[in-house]
């Protein structure tokens, strides 16, 4: 690290002082409510409803006084009640994965969209990309924010751009080889299915050119990040976002690779308590809570990711200023609740990973008889599918009891055949729920 010269896209912005960054966010939240204020009449009606006015917000120390908005309210406002300026001001429109329910949109105008690039492209510095790189941007284009953020951002850190979009991994094995692409940018959960075809094909990981991977738009553990490095002989770095707020890069790690810096010049962030709304001190596990500083079209104050994880202000050895937070290790609503114990698919990740499983899994939960039942489909390693029942029962066993003491319930562990599991090109869905069919509110 000593002697490695720092690389930054905006050093003025990212390594800022704490105290001028407060001001800075002081100034433009003023703003930016004003703003909100004159030209939302949804978040006009929330406000009013709140006995708010735009006159009591002289600072963040007022951020507290602001009402929340959600993702309900954006389905109910769906699709132009959010909207702060004229259509014909906007040039661009996106929508979230839906993961969670009815998608979502979020509109752009050219500012947005610059503000937006330069975030991912603090991100791609960040991960060392320079003019010297080819970054492979395998997430999907389209609607989803993910493609077109790191497109943008590969453009402005002055990479050179593979524009592949998800899917068809034998081309994107063929175009990483051909055009030595150095940087991937995908889902974690469609890295580690590149690492496995390319080592299935019989290459090494020093045999691509990749240096760095830069992930994000799902969860993924610790174990998960060892495993794609080990894989693909690379770095990988974290990246966070969402459509509501612009896309990737609203955070990004750095070379530390703990915790990713919220690009706070253009993002106040709050941790707040998910049941209570109260505001949480540094430090402290919750709710994240975002409030845009700069946003044109599709400015949002206080909106409620369900996202949980920690913020944290230590000095950073990169440099960089921002505000860290932590992997939000699953939302609140990937949170499953399974004989009354609160269960987060990266929980059951991460002992799979430590027990020498590909991250290839399935959690299946159901009702029967007024009981849950919580079954986890893991495909074993291809070394087992010799192996005698009896051993593969001791293996099951031998999961299980691994399971419980993470979890505090017991699963049924089931060991299926190698590649019975479906891979995932996006965001990887990891979880059946049979239990909504029984209407039942999880
Ligand atoms: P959707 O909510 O429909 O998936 P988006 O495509 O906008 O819509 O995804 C944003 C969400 O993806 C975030 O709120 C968060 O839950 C998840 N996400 C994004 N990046 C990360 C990351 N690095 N780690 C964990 N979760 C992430
Ligand atoms: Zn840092």
């Amino acid at each position: 690290m000593m002697d490695m010269e720092k690389k930054y896209f905006q050093p003025e912005f990212e390594t800022m002082p704490v105290d001028e960054i407060k001001k800075l966010q002081d100034e433009k939240l003023v703003k930016q409510v004003c703003y909100v204020y004159d030209n939302v009449k949804y978040y006009r009606d929330l406000m009013d409803k709140k006995g708010v006015s735009p006159l009591d917000i002289k600072g963040t120390e007022d951020l507290h006084k602001l009402p929340f908005i959600c993702k309900d309210d954006l389905r109910e406002a769906y699709p132009y009640g959010l909207l702060a300026t004229d259509v014909k001001n906007c040039v661009r429109i996106h929508s979230t994965s839906g993961t969670t329910g009815k998608r979502v949109v979020a509109f752009y105008t050219q500012n947005d969209v610059d503000m937006w690039e330069d975030c991912c492209a603090r991100a791609i510095t960040a991960a060392g990309g320079t003019e010297h790189d080819v970054v492979q941007v395998a997430y999907g284009y389209g609607l989803f924010t993910g493609g077109a953020g790191i497109h943008g951002g590969s453009h402005k850190a002055g990479c050179l751009t593979l524009p592949m979009s998800s899917g068809n991994t034998e081309r994107q094995i063929q175009f990483m080889m051909d055009l030595n692409a150095t940087i991937l940018c995908c889902t974690p959960s469609y890295a580690a299915y590149i690492g496995e075809t390319l080592h299935e094909k019989g290459f090494k990981p020093e045999d691509n050119k990749l240096k760095a991977g830069i992930f994000g738009a799902e969860p993924w553990t610790e174990e998960m990040r060892r495993d794609i490095e080990n894989k693909l002989g690379i770095k990988a770095y974290d990246i966070y976002g969402l459509t509501e707020i612009s896309g990737p890069g609203v955070a990004f790690e750095c070379e530390e690779q703990n915790g990713m810096h919220i690009n706070e010049d253009h993002f106040i962030a709050e941790i707040i308590d998910p049941d209570t709304g109260e505001t949480l001190p540094l430090g402290s596990k919750g709710e994240l809570v975002f409030t845009s500083l700069d946003k044109e079209a599709f400015p949002l104050l206080r909106y409620r990711t369900r996202d949980i994880c920690v913020l944290s202000r230590e000095k950073c050895s990169c440099g960089r200023t921002f505000v860290k937070m932590t992997k939000p290790l699953g939302r609140s609503d990937d949170m499953m609740i399974i004989r009354g114990v609160n269960v987060f698919p990266s929980q059951i990740e991460a002992v799979l990973l430590n027990s020498g499983y590909a991250p290839n899994y399935q959690i299946i939960v159901d009702r029967v008889n007024n009981t849950d039942t919580f079954d986890i489909n893991v495909e074993m390693n291809p070394d087992d599918f010799s192996d005698t029942p009896k051993a593969i029962t001791s293996k099951e066993k031998k999961l299980r009891n691994a399971m419980k003491a993470m979890l505090g319930i017991n699963p049924n562990v089931h060991l299926v055949s190698p590649k019975s599991i479906a891979r995932s090109e996006g965001k990887a869905v990891r979880v059946i729920d049979n239990r909504k069919r029984l209407g039942i509110n999880i």
